[in-house]
Protein backbone atom coordinates (compact mmCIF):
# COMPACT_ATOMS: atom_id res chain seq x y z
CA UNK A 1 0.00 0.00 0.00
CA UNK A 2 1.14 3.31 -0.84
CA UNK A 3 -1.01 6.00 -0.84
CA UNK A 4 -0.31 9.36 -2.50
CA UNK A 5 -0.75 12.08 0.45
CA UNK A 6 -4.10 13.64 -0.85
CA UNK A 7 -5.70 10.49 0.50
CA UNK A 8 -3.94 10.37 4.20
CA UNK A 9 -5.13 13.83 4.61
CA UNK A 10 -8.36 13.18 2.94
CA UNK A 11 -8.65 10.14 5.48
CA UNK A 12 -7.33 11.81 8.73
CA UNK A 13 -10.05 14.74 7.60
CA UNK A 14 -12.63 11.87 7.74
CA UNK A 15 -11.47 10.63 10.91
CA UNK A 16 -11.48 13.63 12.84
CA UNK A 17 -14.82 14.57 11.64
CA UNK A 18 -16.36 11.21 12.49
CA UNK A 19 -15.04 11.69 15.97
CA UNK A 20 -12.67 9.18 15.86
CA UNK A 21 -9.93 11.06 16.74
CA UNK A 22 -9.70 11.10 21.23
CA UNK A 23 -7.33 13.98 22.14
CA UNK A 24 -5.81 12.74 25.68
CA UNK A 25 -3.67 15.72 25.81
CA UNK A 26 -2.99 18.75 24.09
CA UNK A 27 -0.07 20.85 25.61
CA UNK A 28 2.62 22.74 24.32
CA UNK A 29 4.98 20.08 24.40
CA UNK A 30 2.92 17.51 23.28
CA UNK A 31 -0.22 16.07 21.99
CA UNK A 32 -1.44 12.55 22.49
CA UNK A 33 -4.73 10.41 20.94
CA UNK A 34 -6.30 7.58 20.82
CA UNK A 35 -7.11 6.93 17.10
CA UNK A 36 -9.63 4.67 15.44
CA UNK A 37 -8.58 4.12 11.95
CA UNK A 38 -10.00 1.57 9.75
CA UNK A 39 -8.19 -1.08 10.27
CA UNK A 40 -7.40 -0.93 14.38
CA UNK A 41 -7.21 1.19 17.47
CA UNK A 42 -3.71 3.39 17.71
CA UNK A 43 -1.94 5.46 19.92
CA UNK A 44 -0.35 8.27 18.36
CA UNK A 45 1.75 11.30 19.44
CA UNK A 46 3.48 14.45 18.27
CA UNK A 47 6.21 16.75 20.02
CA UNK A 48 7.24 18.64 17.27
CA UNK A 49 6.97 18.79 12.95
CA UNK A 50 9.38 15.90 12.73
CA UNK A 51 9.20 13.85 15.85
CA UNK A 52 5.41 11.80 15.94
CA UNK A 53 4.50 8.11 16.88
CA UNK A 54 1.63 5.72 16.25
CA UNK A 55 1.54 2.28 16.99
CA UNK A 56 -0.04 1.26 13.77
CA UNK A 57 1.58 -1.17 11.30
CA UNK A 58 2.60 1.56 9.01
CA UNK A 59 4.56 3.38 11.20
CA UNK A 60 5.85 0.06 12.79
CA UNK A 61 7.63 -0.42 10.00
CA UNK A 62 9.70 2.55 9.74
CA UNK A 63 7.49 4.46 7.36
CA UNK A 64 6.37 6.82 9.52
CA UNK A 65 9.91 8.25 9.69
CA UNK A 66 9.38 9.24 5.91
CA UNK A 67 5.85 10.21 5.84
CA UNK A 68 3.16 10.73 9.21
CA UNK A 69 0.98 8.34 8.44
CA UNK A 70 -3.50 9.48 8.62
CA UNK A 71 -3.34 8.97 12.13
CA UNK A 72 -0.70 11.30 12.98
CA UNK A 73 -2.03 13.30 10.52
CA UNK A 74 -5.78 13.13 12.87
CA UNK A 75 -4.18 14.33 15.53
CA UNK A 76 -2.68 17.02 13.50
CA UNK A 77 -5.62 17.95 12.15
CA UNK A 78 -7.35 17.68 15.56
CA UNK A 79 -4.89 19.90 17.69
CA UNK A 80 -3.98 22.65 14.89
CA UNK A 81 -0.47 21.43 14.89
CA UNK A 82 2.01 21.24 11.80
CA UNK A 83 3.76 17.62 11.28
CA UNK A 84 6.51 17.62 8.30
CA UNK A 85 5.24 16.00 5.02
CA UNK A 86 7.91 15.11 2.56
CA UNK A 87 5.57 14.63 -0.33
CA UNK A 88 3.41 18.03 0.60
ZN1 LIG B 1 -0.73 5.34 12.19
Amino acid sequence: MNLPPETRRQKAVRLCSTGRVLVHADTPTIAVATVEGDHGTYTVSISAPDRYTCTCDWARYGRASERPCSHVLALAHATQRYVRDPHD
